[in-house]
């Protein structure tokens, strides 16, 4: 499953040297990694690892403690408002308010934005969301699966270049959280846009992501192609990975030092 890093000389998003420190706790502890045009990065790790530290300091809700994040060129600490005018995200814990409808959140979402065209743009969200004949629809009264659908139509309002998605496809059916894979996949292949994905469903980690990054401790243990990770650490599946990295850090961090 390659994806076309070629046509995009500087990543979509850069983070370096990340850290962010609770008075004692430490909950990200120098992460480095970046996300290309078209690609998909998935970020696992157990409960506590970091990764929604790591997700709110990218999106410019957390202040980090030290490190520098790079959106698209921009530097979310020195051109804050740039850089974040090039991101969006949606994740089930933040869901729409289900009293206004589908046309009506999205052009809230849309003046928040910014987006020129508001409503040409949101013709098109909901177009490319299937999502025509819900715009009177209430959102609290659509079905988990139309409501995830509304949720990434309001993210691709500003088309952004980074896109994060946690746990996008979490409380849905096995049909439509196919649906909506495949339609994350082919929004990356044919925009340009990187894709920064939680999850802790391993099966569907490993069809989606060209590359995933293990955090335990706030630091990044293990980086590569899901598909090939498990065997290059003598386990059958990205699951078994996993459960070791999460239970067993240190153990994982001597043999990739040994
Ligand atoms: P994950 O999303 O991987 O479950 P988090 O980023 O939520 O992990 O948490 C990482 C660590 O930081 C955990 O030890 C957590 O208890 C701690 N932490 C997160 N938020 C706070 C906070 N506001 N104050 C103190 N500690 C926090």
């Amino acid at each position: 499953m390659p994806h076309d890093a070629a046509s995009s000389p500087s990543p979509i998003l850069s983070v370096s040297q990340l850290h962010k420190r609770y008075r004692e706790t430490v909950a990200v502890d120098g992460v480095t990694f970046s996300v290309d045009t078209h690609e998909v990065l998935g970020l696992l790790g157990p409960n506590g690892a970091g990764k929604t530290t790591t997700i709110n300091m990218i999106l410019g809700v957390l202040e980090p403690t030290s490190g520098t994040i790079v959106i698209d060129g921009c530097d979310l600490g020195q051109r804050r408002r740039q850089a974040l005018s090039r991101t969006n995200f949606a994740a089930v814990y933040a869901p729409l308010p289900g009293n206004l409808t589908v046309a009506q959140n999205l052009r809230v979402f849309g003046m928040l934005y910014s987006v020129p065209a508001l409503g040409e743009r949101i013709e098109a969200v909901l177009t490319e969301f299937d999502l025509l004949r819900f715009r009177n629809s209430k959102c609290g009264l659509l079905s988990s699966g139309e409501q995830t659908r509304v949720a990434l139509a309001k993210a691709m309002l500003n088309q952004p270049r980074l896109l994060l998605l946690d746990e996008p496809t979490a409380s849905l059916d096995p049909a439509v959280a196919r649906e909506i894979r495949s339609a994350i996949r082919e929004f990356a292949a044919r925009s340009q846009v990187g894709v920064l994905w939680t999850s802790h469903n391993m099966i569907e980690v490993s069809e989606v992501c060209h590359r995933v990054l293990f955090l335990s401790h706030g630091r990044i243990l293990l980086e590569g192609d899901p598909r090939a990770l498990p065997g290059e650490h003598n386990h059958e599946t990205l699951e078994d990975l996993f459960v070791t990295v999460a239970r067993e850090p240190l153990t994982i961090r001597a043999t990739e030092e040994g």
